[in-house]
């Protein structure tokens, strides 16, 4: 989502006149878009600011003013907090208030004082941002932002916000906009995306099934996904979408967090371990074809060597084609950093590691199933080596082709030779 944002915030600025660099030297204007989820992301924007303050130096020394700009969830959760630690920053503006970003520059060149603009104002943020433009054939758009969930470890309720759900009549727009420029893979963005109930084209409340079939209808779409899902908003129209719709890719993000049913409790996770084994049986019968990728934290307060052992137990039921893993991290402000019983770093370390050995083996093992199988990737990037080419299968693996004729945004049927555990090497079938 923080890549769809900063994309949001690069148009915006370009209807300003400003132009994207890739060389700092060259910003008149630097904007970090920042994460809070865990202390390592937000920490990394004060040594990246660091750098930034080198650079603005530098500048200044050629006569060339630099303003910075701080955006995303540590600007919302840490304010003037920034300004402070770092007395170089300009601007402030946090995820739900970056429409305004050219109005609160002005603001700055008026006053010449930072401007912290931390609100979570009464307004369409996308309504007020300028057209979409695609980067790649495959692209992303937010459809439901923020959270009322509430689990214990987790900022993304205070720093996003509460939930909401645009209308299905902009994201229509957008895909058909998107379309346009070459678009043919849709993914569609939310903290929790598949509690979706934004309004339909007749006036109603439509689900995020509703909304996938729509978007499935048009031409040129033709490859959906969505992440996001919590366990407990997995409807059955959308397991059923897994069966009926081909548009709608065979692959899955369904964070667990714990197998243990205690510590799902203290996450305030509303479901628990049987429940997630049976719905995961429910889409699995529905698809049987389907990848399934899941969040794991490891540490959380009061973690038991049985608790980890619970969630060992329960990769080991499910069996997950790729999976993120984290050694919790105490967030300011939330319940379960105020617990008494924090697990030490090194066990957290050890936890960690032999569960990201155990995935990792997973996602070898899903890779390798799919030698000598046919496929349709769709080419997405250049690759490394000459005449590589970098897609993506239904299955969201990495596919590297090499070819003298195929191009980015071409569907190619392949068959798959080789895999490692991060990616799978193809040729292109010969009548493709
Ligand atoms: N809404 C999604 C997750 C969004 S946050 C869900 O409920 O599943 C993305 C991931 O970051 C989470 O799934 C979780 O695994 C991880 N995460 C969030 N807060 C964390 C924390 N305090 N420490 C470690 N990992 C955390
Ligand atoms: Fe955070 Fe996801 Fe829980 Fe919401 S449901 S509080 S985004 S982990």
């Amino acid at each position: 989502m923080n890549v769809y944002d900063s994309e949001r915030m690069a148009e915006l600025m370009d209807t300003e006149g400003y132009e994207q660099t890739d060389d700092m030297s060259d910003a008149d204007m630097v904007v970090l878009n920042t994460c809070h989820i865990r202390e390592k992301a937000a920490e990394k924007v004060y040594s990246e600011l660091g750098r930034v303050r080198k650079n603005k130096e530098k500048r200044s020394g050629q006569g060339k003013d630099t303003i910075i700009a701080v955006a995303g969830c540590v600007a919302q959760a840490e304010g003037e907090e920034i300004i402070r630690r770092a007395p170089i920053v300009d601007l402030v503006v946090g995820p739900q208030s970056y429409q305004n970003l050219p109005k609160l520059l002005n603001e700055f060149k008026t006053s010449k004082k930072p401007v912290i603009e931390t609100e979570f104002p009464e307004e369409d943020k996308f309504g007020k941002l300028p057209g979409i433009t695609a980067s790649s054939p495959c692209s992303f758009v937010t459809v439901q932002e923020g959270c009322d969930k509430f689990c214990t470890f987790c900022v993304v309720p205070y720093t996003r916000g509460g939930e909401f759900s645009r209308g299905a009549k902009q994201i229509i727009d957008d895909a058909n906009r998107l379309v346009e420029q070459g678009v043919r893979e849709l993914t569609l963005l939310g903290q929790n995306v598949n509690a979706y109930h934004g309004e339909g084209l007749n006036g109603k409340d439509w689900s995020l099934a509703r909304l996938l079939d729509e978007l499935s209808k048009i031409d040129g779409i033709e490859r959906l996904r969505y992440t996001t899902s919590h366990p407990r908003d997995m409807e059955d129209d959308l397991i059923e979408l897994h069966r009926d719709n081909p548009k709608v890719m065979p692959y899955l993000h369904l964070p667990f967090q714990s197998g243990s049913d205690k510590i799902l409790k203290d996450m305030n996770r509303r479901h628990t371990r049987d429940f997630y084994i049976e719905l995961v049986d429910r889409i699995r019968d529905a698809q049987p074809e389907l990848a399934l990728s899941t969040d794991i934290i490891v540490g959380f307060p009061g973690e038991t060597d049985k608790d980890f052992q619970d969630t060992m137990d329960l990769v080991e039921t499910i069996g997950y084609a790729s999976a993120y893993s984290f050694k919790y991290s105490p967030r300011p402000g939330t319940p379960a950093a105020e617990i008494e019983e924090q697990i030490a770093e090194d066990v957290m370390k050890e936890r960690l590691a032999i569960l990201q050995k155990r995935l990792s083996g997973q996602q070898k093992f899903f890779n390798e199933s799919k030698v000598g199988s046919q496929m349709t990737v769709l080419l997405e990037k250049i690759g490394k080596k000459e005449g590589q080419l970098i897609g993506r299968s239904p299955y969201l693996q990495s596919v590297h082709i090499e070819t003298d004729h195929a191009k980015i945004g071409d569907m190619v049927d392949v068959t798959i030779k080789s895999a490692t555990s991060t990616s799978l090497q193809a040729v292109i079938n010969s009548s493709s």
